[in-house]
């Protein structure tokens, strides 16, 4: 099955509606971009998969495991080890260094500090970032920050990926890069990828869009990843 099944999800803010009925199948190792305007439900229907957001009506699933059967501990735990987060810039730790920004995930589910930190700076070497174990958020490049962002989310092995605009902060090339590392990097652990985007040139780097209006799914296509070409 998939990994990630979405049926009938529906969520009202007042009298708004988010989100109208939508259904999403994710497949392992699949990196899907969620595009449309704002105001389109595209984050509210994120935080219903990454069960951040409770819907008033329809389930997700991770893994065939329903998230509205699990109580706000548990989803919290699923939250930990079986998914990824990364956001929009400035959601590092300030007064952290990287590599402890990066150490903390695996630490918060019980792997020994000595042993989060060696893990945390092969990370944080393969993304690129030798030298920079010690730097905090205010001290790196935004695109750097992202990078280890995209290593804190990588670090806990997660099923899935869940991306929020990870761009809007950065200049196109900046960008460009992160995104390449991001579905590089998801690709290689085996991770699923759930990015949400308006920007085009984000989407081009995943195997599939989604296209979102008025909190319903309109469009969904696959073609190949910007990696492939
Ligand atoms: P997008 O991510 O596509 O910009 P959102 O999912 O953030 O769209 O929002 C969808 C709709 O739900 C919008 O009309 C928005 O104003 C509304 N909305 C989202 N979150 C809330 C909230 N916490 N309270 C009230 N309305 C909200
Ligand atoms: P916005 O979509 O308004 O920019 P964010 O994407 O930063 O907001 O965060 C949206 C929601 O996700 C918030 O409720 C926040 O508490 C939650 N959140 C942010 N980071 C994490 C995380 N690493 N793990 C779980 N929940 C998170």
């Amino acid at each position: 099955g998939p990994r990630l099944s979405a049926r009938g999800l529906v969520k009202q803010f007042g009298a708004t509606t988010a989100l109208a009925g939508v259904d999403l199948d994710v497949a392992a190792g699949e990196s899907v971009a969620v595009m449309g305007p704002s105001g389109s439900g595209k984050s509210t229907l994120l935080h219903c998969l990454a069960g951040i957001l409770v819907p008033d009506a329809g389930t997700v699933a991770l893994s065939g495991r329903g998230l509205h059967d699990l109580d706000e501990r548990e989803r919290s735990l699923v939250r930990r080890r079986q998914y990824g987060f990364v956001f929009q810039f400035g959601q590092l730790l300030a007064e952290l260094p990287a590599i402890e920004n990066v150490a903390l995930a695996p630490m918060l589910l019980g792997t020994p500090r000595r042993e989060a930190t060696e893990l945390a700076g092969r990370w944080l070497a393969s993304l690129g970032l030798a030298g920079m174990e010690g730097r905090r958020p205010g001290e790196l490049s935004g695109g750097q920050a992202q990078r280890v962002a995209v290593a804190r989310a990588l670090i806990t092995g997660p099923e899935v990926v869940f991306a929020d605009e990870p761009t809007g902060a950065l200049d196109q090339a900046t960008g460009q890069d992160v995104m390449r590392v991001l579905t590089e990097t998801t690709r290689l652990a085996g991770a699923s990828l759930v990015v949400v985007t308006h920007d085009a040139g984000v989407a081009a780097w995943c195997g599939r869009r989604v296209e979102v209006r008025d909190g319903r799914v309109v469009a969904d296509e696959r073609r190949a990843p910007e990696v492939a070409r």
